[in-house]
């Protein structure tokens, strides 16, 4: 009898976890290097919490979230992070402490969706947030951000497509003229859509069936429908991009599924084909936190979100072998048992001190088996200490990836230095 797991969940173990722990580490990295500070929620939530911010009519809230057997109020497993991080500082006073105003985060998040390529109920996700006023500069250090990401791991195959969504002086006006579109147009729409017309009309935009797709061509788009400050900021940050050199499509359709979403929004798409029909990269733009019987003050500021899963799947082969081999120990130290083991163990213990990472086999083996672990292990470098090389005092060292081999005085000082020469030079 076997125990059956639930659909479109995993599990990290090696080696493919060695890219993800190496994707985890160069994405906090780049963080930290932005002056962002690492937070996590809790993933268990009040259901409450998405209803008031990404909206009772969206996806996740109507037909996506785990929810927790207990007594009231419901809670669920939380199915992104900004609103939880956002209430989460809201409640510790750091919203508008001034103190701290720009957080990451690298998390698990949950949606009970139908898994797919790219796709999956238990998750991770990575992102920002940048509170405060809306700036272009903001916009701009998020999208640089977001583009360093995909950059550090080799992903080229990419596009950002942006657009402005609107504010509260001209969102409405441009869905009450979208609403009446579709509603002279509901014959041609899939049922799915026509529900949608009074509650989602946006996401009618996000429909895959061809009538839908025809009717959505001819719709009222909303950069015809902007007020002239949400104009002004969509030329802004379009005049940003240029100035640094980021190439853009303006992409009317981008509705970001989620209703604190405000005016500049943007998303990163995979272009290459890796990801099927779930190309989206990363996802984001400004948001508004709207006042009410909990935020005592409207909370805005810009962030963004990606999948950890899919930007892994889009990275080259050859990068996340290079990930692989980064992660791995550099060092393996293989001894004859005896005397050899004993001096091999002072070895490890002194590269460990001088942060080399290695590990030693500890039975004796045959020499070819303990080198064809060490290949499949993706380790740098074989130290080799048989009865002859202790009785010459000295070591062979062998470059698992050039297949160079030496043998070189057996003093921890020297081999350190080899170490570090060999090691640089894979
Ligand atoms: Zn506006
Ligand atoms: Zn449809």
């Amino acid at each position: 009898m076997s125990i059956e797991k639930e659909k479109g969940t995993y599990d990290i173990i090696p080696d493919d976890s060695l890219v993800f722990y190496s994707v985890r580490k160069n994405i906090e990295k780049i963080f930290q290097t932005y002056g962002y500070f690492f937070c996590e929620t809790s993933s268990i939530q009040p259901e409450e919490l998405f209803k008031r911010t990404i909206g009772i009519a969206s996806d996740i809230v109507t037909k996506e979230m785990f929810y927790i057997e207990s007594d009231k109020p419901r809670f669920v497993l939380k199915p992104e992070e900004t609103a939880p991080l956002i209430f989460s500082l809201f409640e510790n006073r750091l919203a508008d402490s001034k103190v701290y105003e720009k957080f990451f985060y690298f998390t698990k998040v949950y949606r009970h969706e139908k898994p797919q390529k790219g796709r999956l109920r238990e998750f991770y996700q990575y992102g920002a947030e940048s509170l405060g006023d809306f700036k272009k500069e903001r916009d701009g250090e998020m999208i640089l951000l977001a583009e360093k990401i995909l950059n550090q791991f080799g992903i080229e195959d990419y596009e950002l497509n942006i657009n402005n969504i609107g504010c509260k002086n001209c969102r409405a006006g441009y869905l009450n003229l979208l609403k009446d579109y579709f509603k002279k147009n509901q014959d041609n729409l899939c049922k799915d859509c026509q529900r949608k017309i009074d509650t989602n009309t946006l996401r009618i935009f996000d429909c895959k069936n061809e009538n839908c797709k025809k009717v959505s061509l001819n719709a009222p788009l909303i950069t015809d429908n902007l007020c002239s400050s949400c104009k002004n900021d969509f030329e802004e940050l379009k005049d940003f991009l240029k100035e640094n050199d980021l190439s853009y499509n303006v992409n009317p359709y981008i509705v970001r599924g989620l209703d604190y979403y405000e005016k500049n929004v943007f998303e990163f798409v995979e272009t290459g084909g890796n990801l099927g029909s779930q190309s989206t990269l990363i996802g984001g733009g400004r948001y508004r936190y709207k006042k009410d019987n909990v935020l005592k003050n409207d909370i805005t500021g810009v962030g963004f979100a990606g999948g950890v899963e899919r930007l892994i799947l889009s990275i080259p082969e050859n990068v996340k072998k290079d990930l692989k081999r980064e992660e791995s120990c550099d060092v393996y130290v293989a001894h004859m048992g005896g005397k050899t083991f004993e001096r091999s163990l002072k070895v490890v213990y002194f590269l460990r001190e001088k942060g080399i990472k290695t590990d030693i086999f500890y039975n004796e083996a045959r020499i070819n088996k303990i080198l064809s672990l060490a290949s499949k292990k993706n380790v740098k470098l074989v130290l080799i200490l048989g009865e002859e090389e202790l009785s010459e005092e000295k070591i062979t060292l062998k470059n698992m990836e050039t297949g160079f081999q030496k043998k070189i005085k057996l003093d921890e000082k020297i081999l350190l230095e080899e170490i570090k020469t060999e090691i640089s030079n894979v």
